[in-house]
């Protein structure tokens, strides 16, 4: 028999533990009660998959700010361009974040048929706005300038505001009337603080304000923050480019200490899930069931997951 001669008793023991895994350690995992995609962006992906089969079709700008969701709607030879001049297909379709008068009206200047997959929640924002100019107000957007809904929100407007932060009120000039309203994705808190703001400094002016974050957007809100509350660890999951999911990491934040915004499981990364009892879940309105899925089974593929 082949001896290690002087090894110690114990020596083949010690390096047989040390080729066996490191035991899993015992997480829980939570999803927040309301999470991932929203009605709006369910319709207006099965409208334009519908729409595809029967004419070809190009959707108008990003229909979700998701990569995902995209390449699988350009593997179907749905067409996607920033410009209706660069539209060859007979047919162009409008994004769930809508669109202006303006811009529908450059499309079909163009020859095009323009199909629209604008989410409702979203054309009520563009008929309160038109309400408030209507009636005298001079309309304020609380929401991301540049953002594909609010350029829709703002394009037909002769005059407006878009605001974010504090210093873009302060930017604001005196009017009799300001009429508020907001982009649908953003946090409600915000806006109210803004509109409280605005009234702070225009105290002579009409403040009024009428709340155009949708219904989804405030539930997927609520649920976050209680999520990161019971959580050591959030993982949000999301398009980079996407406005509600970057909001949504922001609200976890306020308390968690440890929230990871990322775009699928593969951007997961073991290290941040260290001394962590209880790892949250979360997800933007545009994220696909399938990504966040993934996510949950990659941490299922790390730990042993308890329930209590
Ligand atoms: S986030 Fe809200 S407004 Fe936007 S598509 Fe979804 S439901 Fe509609």
């Amino acid at each position: 028999m082949n001896t290690i001669p002087f090894a110690p008793s114990n020596f083949v023991m010690q390096s047989e533990l040390a080729m066996l895994e490191p035991p899993r350690r015992a997480v829980r995992i939570l999803r927040a009660n309301h999470l991932g995609m929203c009605f709006g962006v369910r319709d207006a992906i099965s409208l334009a998959v519908e729409e595809s089969r029967r004419q070809p079709l190009t959707i108008l700008g990003e229909l979700v700010h998701n990569e995902s969701v995209m390449s699988d709607l350009r593997a179907r030879g749905i067409g996607i361009e920033e410009q209706a001049a660069a539209v060859r297909t007979p047919a162009v379709m409008i994004t769930a974040h809508g669109a202006s008068e303006q811009a529908m009206e450059r499309a079909r200047s163009h020859g095009l048929q323009v199909l629209q997959a604008t989410c409702p929640l979203v054309h009520y924002a563009h008929r309160v706005i038109e309400q408030l100019v209507r009636e005298g107000f001079h309309p304020v957007i609380v929401g991301q300038r540049g953002h594909v809904e609010v350029r829709g929100l703002t394009e037909d407007l002769a005059a407006f505001d878009v605001v974010l932060t504090e210093e873009d009120v302060r930017q604001m000039t005196e009017r009799p009337r300001f009429g508020v309203a907001s982009q649908t994705t953003q946090p409600v808190d915000k806006v109210r603080r803004l509109v409280e703001s605005i009234r702070q400094l225009f105290p002579r002016s009409e403040v009024r304000h009428v709340d155009t974050v949708c219904q989804p957007t405030k539930q997927r809100q609520t649920s976050a923050l209680d999520l990161a509350r019971q959580s050591d660890v959030v993982v949000v999951v999301g398009g980079a480019h996407s406005n509600n999911t970057r909001e949504l990491a922001a609200t976890c934040r306020r308390d968690c200490a440890r929230v990871h915004h990322v775009q699928g499981a593969d951007d997961l990364r073991s290290e941040w899930f260290a001394g962590a009892a209880t790892v949250g879940i979360t997800a933007g309105t545009s994220t696909p069931d399938a990504i966040i899925d993934g996510v949950e089974n990659w941490l299922r593929s790390q730990f042993i997951i308890h329930n209590s």
